[in-house]
């Protein structure tokens, strides 16, 4: 925007404009509405339904002791003295299987399955990431694609999920796990939803009732504040969100999402970075990651941690980040 642009708005633009970029950056939850659209204060007797651990990014693998970094967070989540009762999984569960071999694939999910076998008796729910489909850059995991559990089946197995999108309903409210991984159709990936999951979509909102609140689970964020901090704008002069960063369709989801007024929350991972978005009556909150920064210490402003949350039976919610402040190690000494 340019000076002749903002001295032509006009104050009621110039305030719409501010709310919007205010809500971007999360500053606020004020929303612009006529008089007569005010809504009734919320009650004020809200009880809550469900609490929900929400752990994304974790990329277990044998080393840089991400294996006791991963039993420490589900110790942590399972002494609180608040138990939740849930657990939501967000992807990225292995450090990579997208570039990687047989061998080292199965050495990473046989990892993750034996801790949550050993270490968790919380039920579990958990949506793929980027990092879980495995060969899609068939040249570095020398895959010819026809694998039997090639690509997302792979991860469809090892999470034990009914299918690579999913939804459930518990304590009365409506979950969706998306698969926002899309292929660029070359050995890369963008964040969307593909057509066909698109219209599962759409017609899963419009069969669950109004009076179910609903939360959505995908990995790659649909919008986000935090990934403006993951380029380098200043260097390259302007501010730019990749494609492979956040849902490149962000605003036919946003969209949909408007015409269903009981879509609350939308929980995200992928950046490894924690922010809260407000935008037309929903929250978009990237959840950090349960390794930071890939089991090396912290990335940016983000502990390894995980999202606690608290639903209400009236559609609110409570969010926060709890570190289980882990401290990193050095990779254990080699035998000679
Ligand atoms: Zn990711």
């Amino acid at each position: 925007m340019d000076q002749t642009q903002y001295t032509e708005l006009t104050r009621r633009k110039f305030v719409g404009v501010v709310g919007s970029a205010l809500a971007v950056l999360g500053l606020t939850k004020t929303s612009i509405v006529r008089a007569d659209k005010v809504r009734p204060a919320p009650r004020k007797q809200a009880r809550r339904i469900l609490r929900l651990a929400h752990m994304t990014d974790i990329h277990v693998q044998p080393e840089r002791w991400a294996d006791k970094g991963l039993t420490a967070c589900l110790r942590h989540i399972q002494d609180l003295k608040d138990r939740p009762s849930l657990i939501l999984t967000g992807g990225d569960t292995v450090m990579d299987s997208f570039g990687q071999d047989e061998q080292r694939t199965s050495t990473q999910w046989n990892l993750y399955r034996s801790i949550l076998k050993s270490e968790c008796s919380v039920p579990v729910r958990s949506c793929i990431g980027n990092h879980d489909v495995w060969g899609w850059n068939r040249k570095d995991s020398k895959t010819t694609g026809d694998e039997p559990l090639w690509g997302k089946k792979r991860a469809v197995h090892e999470l034990n999920i009914p299918d690579r999108f999913y939804s459930f309903d518990q304590a009365g409210w409506h979950f969706i796990m998306l698969d926002a991984t899309s292929s660029d159709g070359r050995d890369g990936y963008v964040a969307r939803l593909d057509d066909e999951q698109f219209d599962w979509l759409s017609r899963d909102l419009a069969r669950t009732p109004v009076s179910s609140p609903v939360l959505v689970v995908s990995h790659e964020p649909i919008l986000s504040a935090a990934a403006f901090f993951d380029g380098d704008n200043e260097e390259s002069g302007d501010w730019k969100v990749p494609a492979a960063w956040m849902c490149i369709d962000a605003r036919r989801l946003k969209d949909l999402f408007k015409d269903h007024p009981n879509v609350k929350l939308c929980l995200s991972g992928h950046l490894h970075l924690v922010d809260r978005v407000d935008y037309c009556g929903v929250s978009y909150i990237c959840d950090g990651a349960v390794c930071a920064g890939w089991w090396k210490g912290d990335y940016q402003e983000c502990d390894e941690g995980y999202g606690l949350i608290d639903l209400y039976d009236d559609g609110s919610f409570a969010h926060q980040y709890v570190s289980f402040d882990w401290t990193p190690m050095p990779e254990p000494e080699k035998k000679t």
